[in-house]
């Protein structure tokens, strides 16, 4: 059985390697007996996994010790509750940068929270308007001084844009949702408050939320702000106060212990920043394909593009899945393509992309 290349926004492509290891492991790891799906998370032997995965991540990521690292569940889109719920009480109010449909929704769920409980929530800027097509530039962001934080979010998957800076908020910390960000390049995070992040793009399979915070931003949450999902129940516990994602947390350290061999996230970037500079090269080459983004604000995560012609972007799609390529059909808000491209797809996927992007133009242009 052949593998295909899978360009799916996520769950995504896992590095080959990591499988291979995984499935060898699968009966007994390490001598224990065992699977690691099947283990006691109290037991030594998770344990010291769990320990080692934090550990690789302080040092892939450069992680500065002030920082709690923690492992948690519900998906990003249980932070766009989390959030708000953990630091909005003190001043109460937040700034939400819009950039795409996650960063909606996720000024949507604190809204939702602010109105409940008397706080405030404000757009400081948004290119809705423009059909999301670029990142909001520093001086168009009207920040509020007194804000308990800004949230942005870093790489807009559906839309296929990324923010090229880290916006200057000041004194007020800085939320980012970085699920389709983190692990493909360096980050400093010492420029932000907390980052969050669903494990499905870039770091294991679904079911794992990595959350970064710097820890003098826990332990004043919202009233009745439930026991799990207060930062500083988890942070206390190191991530144990019930079971955590055992195994998506496993596949994160192999995930980890990958990007380390093959040169860490400078290498990484790197790679990341040829393979989207081969799609982007060529859209711009041909007036065959359109991509809606400034240039300026491409994501090399995700790379939107269209026919500018449903019909055939329907054929598209289908013919790439015939021809090995699998779910290259665009977000159904967006319409058009959307090509993936996290750490795991191999330069050869993209190169094959490539080739058929040129053949389907042949044919149809
Ligand atoms: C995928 C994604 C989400 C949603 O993640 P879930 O884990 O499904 O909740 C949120 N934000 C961004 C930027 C994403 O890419």
């Amino acid at each position: 059985m052949a593998r295909i290349y899978n360009f799916s926004a996520g769950p995504s492509m896992l590095p080959e390697e990591v499988l291979r290891q995984a499935a060898d492991e699968m009966l007994d790891y390490n001598g224990s007996g065992m699977s690691v799906m099947e283990m006691s998370h109290r037991s030594k032997v998770y344990d010291e996994i769990i320990r080692n995965t934090e550990a690789m991540f302080r040092s892939v990521m450069a992680i500065p010790d002030n920082y709690k690292v923690l492992f948690l569940q519900g998906g990003a889109s249980m932070q766009f509750a989390m959030v708000p719920m953990n630091l909005l009480a003190k001043n109460g109010v937040a700034d939400y940068v819009l950039s795409g449909n996650f960063s909606q929704k996720a000024w949507e769920q604190a809204d939702a929270l602010a109105k409940a409980f008397g706080k405030t929530v404000n757009i400081a800027a948004s290119t809705k308007e423009e059909k999301y097509c670029r990142i909001p530039t520093q001086k168009e962001l009207k920040l509020a001084p007194n804000a308990d934080y800004v949230h942005i979010c870093s790489n807009n998957t559906i839309y296929g844009s990324a923010w090229q800076y880290i916006p200057d908020t000041g004194d007020v910390p800085l939320v980012s949702d970085m699920s389709s960000y983190i692990l493909s390049r360096p980050v400093d995070v010492s420029r932000f408050g907390l980052i969050y992040a669903g494990a499905q793009k870039n770091i294991a399979p679904a079911g794992l939320t990595l959350v970064i915070i710097r820890e003098d931003l826990l332990g004043e949450p919202l009233p009745g702000t439930p026991i799990m999902l207060n930062y500083a129940t988890m942070a206390k516990n190191d991530s144990m106060y019930n079971t955590p994602p055992c195994w998506p947390i496993y596949i994160s350290l192999l995930v980890l212990q990958w990007i380390e061999r093959t040169g860490g996230l400078a290498a990484m970037q790197q790679r990341n920043e040829e393979k989207a500079a081969l799609l982007y090269n060529y859209l711009d080459s041909t007036t065959f394909y359109q991509t809606g983004i400034a240039p300026e604000d491409r994501s090399i995560m995700n790379v939107t593009f269209t026919t500018g012609n449903e019909e055939l972007d329907a054929k598209f799609a289908k013919e790439s899945a015939a021809a090995g390529m699998s779910n290259l059909k665009g977000h159904r808000a967006v319409g058009g393509m959307r090509a993936s491209i996290y750490n795991a797809m191999p330069r050869q996927g993209v190169e094959a992309l490539l080739a058929f992007m040129k053949n389907f133009e042949k044919a149809n242009g």
